[in-house]
């Protein structure tokens, strides 16, 4: 339960990294394995009828040298301490015994004792902890339709694609379209992607997660670091695949040099871009090492032959 809540409000990077299924399914399996053992009957009573340990302890008897006199009331047995009273006070420690027996025994009847009762126990848990479930994934999916790219009006999107649209062309050099895939059929947490494109292409996809990174830059004005520096190298990765180049390496370079200059008309000032696509490039570095055919190639450096501008003298 805990975990579905940290997914839901704790850091992006678990969001990032694990489909929203994995917790619930989780929370799931747990709900099943409690309701299972709850079928298991519990460990069975001790069968002797002599005062237990606890008990001795709890009222005060245990160790010491004191007699326990066994006194038959009724179908009952009870045991009381005998240390050479009276025959009143016996008496008296008799009733005494007696509530303290009779206590015991309305608890012993509150517990369900057959198997039935048993799973009626555990059917009630389990519905408890799906009605619980059910609720988390309701407020899940109230929180997603409410905020990020889908809490933004139809109108906002359209016009936010538009802009996405204009500034990849001008980096593919030519007219594109780009399109936020809500639906999560082109991309997604699936294909481990952040942007599909054809290459050559005219068309490409990036996720809701970019799509809003890039709205909030362009039309709030609003910066979140990495986010936003991912954001933008995912829609010039997108540009430069749909420009033609194919190779992962040569198409991540171009578009940390590109994504400085998209960054600043998205909003950024020079500096800022410079800044997030350098933290960019390094987390591509990253990238290449768990997927070699994402790795940056050698040439991709200041004055390297895949260097956009070699007089510039900067390179991310
Ligand atoms: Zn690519």
């Amino acid at each position: 339960m805990a975990f579905v809540l940290t997914w839901i409000f704790g850091p992006d990077k678990l969001r990032a990294t694990l489909p929203i299924w994995v917790p619930f399914l989780i929370a799931l399996g747990l709900e099943l394995h409690f309701f299972a053992s709850g079928l298991r009957p519990p460990r069975p009573r001790r069968s002797d009828r002599g005062p237990q340990d606890a008990d001795l302890d709890l009222y005060g008897y245990g160790g010491e040298a004191e007699e326990l006199l066994l006194v038959r009331d009724g179908a009952q047995e009870i045991w009381v301490p005998y240390a050479g009273e009276t025959a009143e006070e016996v008496e008296e420690l008799i009733a005494n015994a007696r509530e303290v027996s009779e206590e015991e025994e309305d608890e012993a009847a509150a517990e369900p004792a057959t198997k039935k009762g048993r799973s009626a126990r555990a059917l009630s848990r389990l519905l408890g902890g799906l009605i619980l479930i059910g609720a988390l994934a309701a407020i899940f999916w109230l929180v997603d339709s409410r905020t990020g790219w889908n809490g933004l009006s139809g109108d906002a999107r359209a016009k936010a694609t538009a802009r996405f649209s204009r500034e990849a062309s001008a980096v593919a050099g030519k007219p594109v379209t780009i399109r936020c895939d809500e639906s999560g059929n082109y991309v997604g947490a699936v294909q481990h992607a952040d942007g599909v494109a054809r290459i050559g292409g005219t068309l490409a996809y990036l996720t809701p997660e970019r799509c809003h990174a890039l709205y909030r830059l362009a039309f709030e004005d609003k910066v979140d670091s990495n986010k936003t520096g991912l954001a933008i190298a995912v829609l010039a990765h997108e540009a430069w695949h749909l420009r033609g180049v194919a190779d992962e390496g040569t198409t991540e370079c171009y578009a940390l040099q590109s994504g400085v200059e998209l960054g600043e008309r998205l909003g950024l000032a020079r500096g800022t871009a410079e800044q997030l696509m350098r933290a960019q490039r390094v987390e591509s570095t990253l990238r290449g090492r768990q997927n070699p055919a994402y790795a940056l190639p050698a040439e991709c450096h200041d004055g390297g032959r895949l260097d956009l501008e070699p007089a510039s003298g900067w390179f991310p």
